[in-house]
């Protein structure tokens, strides 16, 4: 039995056969390992600026958006029903949700695309790979240890991708990518639970700003098939019910395949145990083909219309020249950064040179909100602004 009082499969993560922390501690007395994950997480500073960091549109740009705290929060959901289905761990799935985005840029996809454009010199900038190193290293918090000392099946959900020559550097944790094995099942479904809260929520926001329309989106069979039954039950339905009726059906239809799919998947696989699943060359959640190549269809559409509609492509051209210009400044001259973070690349340097001056100033521009960053442009280039 598990807090969650619901039995486990014996192919769920169980904390009692967890790889454990990096720094050892103490059992948490009233709640389980998984659950402490969740709430240091909940507790860090990264989480909470999450609240002011963009999806796709800018924060300013209008307050019923997406930001990447409310796309992590209907992450989490969305996993949480999927794991208490299959009878696998609800608890972590919900922490590797929660934690996914931590290391996200400001300016969604593109403020991500133009730092890993500045570190290309240094070893690149992925937010996967970031996320992780907020968990593990950025966080101040806890006398003990640096970062939040997460579970390794956290850490192991949290980094979703990761190139090899990443890969070769971290140790157990890269293990995985180098042997081109899986993560639990737990980390397998906050996968595919980001996939299906973006395009649901990205199609959502995308009406609500006027780059897509209704009509237009009969194209996706994805949303023709939802939107047709809505109108036969509720003929005459218009607006926002309209709208939110058919999105939730939406979800509702990839949910229901992804785990019948997938109960189907691990019934004839039998996994013995998480670490037969790891030992895994392919993923065991997963959506039929047919639901599958519909949702990649949505995808398309998603990217074809709404991230390089004009009004996209200019925030994101702005995100480019906002991250771009901090980027140069601040690693031609680290004296402009404010001191706790000029500290922090004087002694990444000494380690590691010019690589580790490089990181300290993408730790500090990744850290960043989005008007944190609009402000922090303006302190530097605009004479008429304080510094
Ligand atoms: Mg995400």
């Amino acid at each position: 039995m598990t807090a969650d009082s619901s039995p486990l499969a014996p192919y769920a993560a169980n904390e009692a056969a967890s790889r454990g922390r990096v720094h050892a501690e103490p059992p948490p007395v009233l709640r389980g390992e998984y659950q402490r994950d969740r709430d240091r997480i909940i507790h860090s500073t990264a989480f909470r600026r999450l609240v002011y960091k963009t999806q796709v549109f800018v924060n300013h740009e209008g307050d019923l958006y997406r930001t990447r705290l409310t796309h992590s929060i209907e992450v989490a959901q969305i996993a949480r029903t999927i794991a208490r289905a299959l009878r696998l761990n609800e608890t972590l799935a919900e922490a590797i949700c929660l934690a996914h985005d931590l290391g996200h840029t400001p300016f969604g996809h593109a403020g991500q695309d133009a730092l890993n454009d500045c570190m290309k010199p240094y070893g690149g900038f992925e937010h996967n790979l970031q996320s992780l190193r907020v968990v593990d290293e950025l966080e101040e918090r806890y006398a003990a240890f640096p970062g939040l000392n997460l579970t390794f099946e956290t850490r192991e959900g949290i980094l979703k991708h990761c190139s090899l020559n990443n890969a070769r550097q971290l140790g157990e944790l890269g293990e995985r990518f180098i042997q081109r094995r899986q993560p639990t099942l737990e980390a397998q479904i906050a996968n595919l639970a980001d996939e299906i809260a973006y395009n649901n929520h990205d199609l959502d926001d995308g009406l609500r700003a006027g780059l897509i329309a209704l009509d237009g989106l009969r194209e996706v069979p994805l949303f023709r098939r939802q939107h047709e039954a809505v109108l036969e039950r509720y003929p005459g339905l218009q607006g926002r019910r309209l709208i939110h009726e058919v999105v939730r059906r939406m979800i509702n239809y990839v949910v229901t395949d992804l785990v019948e799919t997938s109960r189907a998947a691990l019934q004839a696989a039998a996994p013995a145990s998480a670490e037969d699943v790891r030992k895994r060359s392919a993923v065991l959640v997963q959506f039929s083909a047919a639901v599958a190549a519909e949702h990649l269809e949505l995808k398309n559409y998603l990217r074809d219309h709404v991230y390089r509609h004009y009004r996209v492509l200019r925030m994101t051209n702005k995100a480019n020249t906002v991250i771009r210009s901090m980027f140069d400044s601040f690693f031609a001259r680290p004296e402009l950064l404010p001191d706790e973070h000029f500290q922090a690349a004087k002694q990444l340097e000494a380690k590691s040179g010019e690589i580790g001056r490089a990181r300290a100033v993408a730790d500090y521009i990744a850290g960043m909100t989005d008007r944190y960053a609009i402000v922090e442009h303006e302190r530097l280039f605009d004479p008429a602004k304080r510094s």
